[in-house]
């Protein structure tokens, strides 16, 4: 095993320089606050192109890709069947505001994969998925509250960037300022993975409940995967009260198998969620994500019913070719190639942090996987947060001298595409080693 690739400066100039430039016209100098590296520190790189598993910054260096733009590029970087999609239908027309044959296609393809969802409306972005979805389960079912859990993140929706108050079942409060009260104030936030507090909930709550929305597996925090049981009490309670089971497979969803966490789980006992949300994958790289369930359900929206939801772009050509795409060619070999890519870095994580004596804990949703560094299961976000997060940083820029950028933050997933071949894998091994060895 050698990585006998160049070390980089922590110095990064091109990118500083582009930095003070992005900062005077965009605040943070970042079109997603992440990005700007405040929980590891340092310099975000500014990105110029990429191909397969790789990256190329406005200096010119390279770093293998673990980021894979949050999950998106399961392909790597410029699949020439998706480039080819891509470059047909912006031949045909960038936007027609008109309805087209290629989303038809991609809904299609959506509706075959996770077999509950009968129909689906698509949209932009993953927070328009999930905004939609919460208007459509207040719209069936006349309430207005909705429970999420901490940890898990599902877009910057007003009603969904609550925290938890003090005590298990109190109202949200807003988790910024422009998020009103009275909006955090129609949520209920509760831990992750903690059947005794849904049940308390619903027991006194439960006929003002709208909706029960949750990562299918959390990715948000780490990866914390539901605990067995946890899905069917979801579906049980919410059933037992009136409430609609929103499944946020944005994440998830055509990453941990072909139709998603669902596919993997499979149906919970008393039956499926009543809407999913997609985005990420299913967008190939582009603006789209859907939200969609039983025919019966997504008939309340406009125009067949009363429910408002709408989008100039919805379904755009373009993201449709490239989402369509994406998911065609996300074959059983494609899976197959993650599940490999995946168990060689955590083998590397666990084989070089165990002999440099680094405190860490591995999880999995399908081929999905993050690194805590702490020891012990974690089942709730109280639990992600008690890591080590200055460790993480140093870790981080560790790996990025030596050409490999993990997810800026600890609270992330380590995205990897099917791309990553076998000179990525050694790639990634030599300088998981190289740095564990480092900051140990
Ligand atoms: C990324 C994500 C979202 C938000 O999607 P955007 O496209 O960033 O708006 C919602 N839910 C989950 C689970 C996500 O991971």
């Amino acid at each position: 095993m050698s990585n006998d690739g160049p070390v980089y400066p922590d110095d990064a100039p091109a990118s500083t320089q582009l930095l003070a430039r992005a900062r005077e016209v965009i605040p943070g100098g970042v079109n997603s606050p992440v990005r700007a590296f405040r929980s590891v520190g340092g310099t975000p790189r500014f990105m110029e192109r990429a191909q397969g598993p790789w990256l190329w910054d406005a200096d010119g260096r390279r770093y293998l890709d673990l980021v894979c733009s949050w999950g998106p590029m399961i392909l790597g970087h410029g699949h020439p069947d998706v480039r080819a999609a891509v470059l047909e239908a912006a031949e045909g027309s960038f936007s027609f505001g008109m309805p087209t044959a290629r989303e038809v296609a991609l809904a299609e393809e959506i509706v075959a994969r996770v077999d509950p969802v009968e129909q689906v409306r698509l949209v932009s972005s993953g927070t328009e998925a999930t905004m939609s979805a919460i208007r459509l389960a207040r719209g069936a079912t006349g309430r207005s509250v909705v429970v999420k859990f901490a940890g898990c993140y599902h877009g910057h929706v007003d009603a969904l960037l609550a925290s938890a108050g003090s005590g298990v079942a109190t109202f949200g409060l807003p988790d910024s300022p422009g998020v009103p009260a009275s909006a955090a104030g129609e949520t209920i936030v509760l831990p992750y993975n903690d059947v005794a507090a849904l049940e308390a909930t619903f027991a006194e709550r439960g006929s003002e409940i709208a909706a029960v929305i949750t990562e299918a597996a959390a990715g948000n925090m780490g990866v914390v995967p539901p605990a067995p049981g946890f899905t069917d009490a979801l579906r049980r309670v919410s059933a037992e009260h009136g409430a609609l089971l929103v499944s946020d497979e944005v994440m998830t969803g055509f990453r941990c198998s072909p139709s998603g966490w669902f596919g993997l789980e499979g149906e919970p006992a008393g039956g499926a969620p009543d809407l999913f949300t997609f985005g990420k994958v299913m967008g190939g790289g582009f603006p789209a994500a859907a939200f969609g369930g039983r025919a019966d359900l997504m008939a309340q929206l406009a125009p067949e019913g009363p429910v408002y939801q709408a989008g100039t772009l919805s379904g755009n050509p373009v993201a449709a070719a490239a989402g369509l795409a994406t998911l065609q060619r996300c074959t059983d070999e494609v899976y197959q190639r993650l599940d490999e890519v995946s168990e060689a870095l955590a083998a590397a994580v666990t084989d070089s942090f165990t002999r440099h004596g680094i405190p860490h804990r591995i999880q999995w949703a399908g081929s999905m996987f993050s690194v805590f560094l702490r020891e012990g299961a974690v089942s709730s976000y109280d639990d992600a947060k008690d890591q080590d997060a200055e460790l993480f940083g140093r870790f981080f820029h560790a790996m990025l001298r030596r050409g490999v950028h993990l997810p800026p933050s600890c609270f992330e997933a380590w995205f990897v595409s099917a791309a990553h071949d076998d000179e990525a894998v050694e790639h990634a091994v030599a300088a998981i080693e190289a740095s564990a060895a480092e900051v140990a």
